[in-house]
């Protein structure tokens, strides 16, 4: 319960949850972009960050496009393309396949899926990482053993367990589209995420690690695939003198202009992961003797990027806390509290946190697919979740965690602030 002693200051200045960091060479790159008047999808801004990406990454080739979701889209139509052919160039290349996906994630994950007519299959999450959970998989293709595709994405930069779903998806002959929009720059086994599938996808929407305002890559070491990729990005166009249309197109490309942005942030990204490794860490400390725990990571063999620092509180110390689809109330308690709780008294300090992405197989838009655990089909967790019984790790997590303020900017007097505040709550 939050136990407020009048002195506490609300913040003159917003403390984000992530915001943009800018240093002045991006306005460079685009003032570049004007003064050669590559104002267009195309130039040498592009040119520049695809190179850097690729080579920063060790992945052959990048591909520019206009945010993360375009990436993820044309990576998941690209596997459905090599996995089942096309039998239609107007339809989507999935038609009805399954596919298993991440769940507690971004919507924007899965939602390609259903662009190209698949069916997503949820997959639970598991406590290390809080990533795909590689038991729940491998009971997912117990039951669907002709699935040939796999979304996973690397939650608030922390690299899942890839060694295990890497093994698990070459044995069942599986494709796997990985989803680093929050994870670029994090390694595992000393190996960028992005670079354990030939289909992976990265985000420069203006709250990730590095920015362009929007914009995001599609990564592969396949050149025909990145050619691929480039040409659908561009409306499909066939050489020919005339606007000659073979394959369904998209406008998905980068803008040179953001291109400039991204190029001017580039240099900075080692920076930023250093920063927000600092912010996770100060927080670990001062959270010392509460009840919670930081979002957890294999220390031994990964070093996320640290996107977003997470806090799950311990069941003993959850107030009760009831979310219908559109509501939160909790029930103050002495020594207690609950996401709800701390994310209303953050906002009233001026300071912004955010609930951890929602599942998907508990979002009304996919109450129809299944859903699987490590003990099976979790089909029908609605109920379940309403009423505060979870058999599944994901909606625990969503229960009883948050994203807290993890601004680049904020300064460590200000992070003392937000975890006193934190600390107050559980008084
Ligand atoms: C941000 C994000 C995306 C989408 O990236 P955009 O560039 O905003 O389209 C996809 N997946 C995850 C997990 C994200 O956080």
């Amino acid at each position: 319960m939050f136990k407020n002693k009048n002195d506490i200051e609300v913040f003159r200045n917003k403390i984000w949850l992530s915001s943009p960091t800018m240093h002045g060479d991006e306005q460079k790159w685009v003032a570049d972009a004007f003064d050669k008047n590559w104002i267009t999808t195309a130039g040498e801004n592009i040119n520049e960050v695809e190179k850097a990406v690729a080579e920063y990454a060790g992945i052959e080739y990048a591909v520019a496009l206009s945010c993360g979701t375009a990436a993820l889209h044309l990576a998941i139509k690209l596997a459905g393309e090599k996995l089942y052919g096309q039998a239609r160039p107007d339809q989507g290349t999935l038609q009805g396949h399954k596919v298993f996906c991440t769940d507690m994630t971004f919507d924007a994950t899965v939602n390609p899926v259903a662009y190209e007519d698949g069916e997503a299959i949820f997959i639970d999450t598991e406590a290390d990482t809080w990533n795909m959970s590689p038991k729940a998989l491998e009971k997912a293709f117990e039951m669907y053993p002709d699935t040939r595709l796999v979304v996973i994405a690397h939650l608030y930069g922390v690299p899942g367990k890839l060694d295990e779903i890497v093994e698990i998806c070459e044995r069942h002959g599986a494709y796997i589209v990985e989803d680093a929009a929050e994870s670029f720059g994090s390694l595992y086994k000393g190996k960028q995420t992005g670079g354990f599938s030939d289909f992976a996808a990265i985000s420069f929407n203006g709250n990730k690690i590095i920015t362009g305002s929007s914009g995001g890559m599609f990564l592969t070491n396949s050149k025909e695939y990145a050619e691929k990729v480039r040409k659908w990005s561009t409306q499909s166009r066939e050489a020919a003198p005339w606007y000659q249309h073979e394959e369904i197109g998209y406008n998905y490309r980068m803008s040179n202009v953001i291109a400039g942005v991204v190029r001017g942030q580039l240099p900075y990204l080692e920076e930023h992961i250093a920063q927000k490794k600092a912010i996770y860490e100060r927080y670990k400390e001062g959270f010392k003797g509460l009840p919670v725990s930081m979002n957890p990571y294999d220390s031994v063999n990964s070093q996320p990027n640290f996107w977003l620092s997470c806090l799950l509180i311990d069941e003993e110390a959850m107030c009760r806390q009831v979310r219908s689809d559109s509501e939160a109330v909790y029930i103050s308690e002495d020594g207690k509290s609950c996401p709800t709780e701390i994310l209303e008294v953050l906002a009233k300090f001026n300071a912004e946190g955010r609930p951890i992405w929602k599942p998907m197989h508990s979002q009304p838009i996919y109450s129809m697919h299944n859903f699987i655990t490590e003990n099976g089909s979790g089909r029908g967790r609605t109920n379940a979740y309403i009423a505060g019984v979870f058999s599944d790790v994901g909606s625990d997590i969503f229960r009883r965690g948050l994203c807290l303020p993890s601004d680049n900017k904020m300064t460590p007097e200000e992070q003392d602030i937000i975890i006193e505040i934190v600390r107050r709550c559980f008084e």
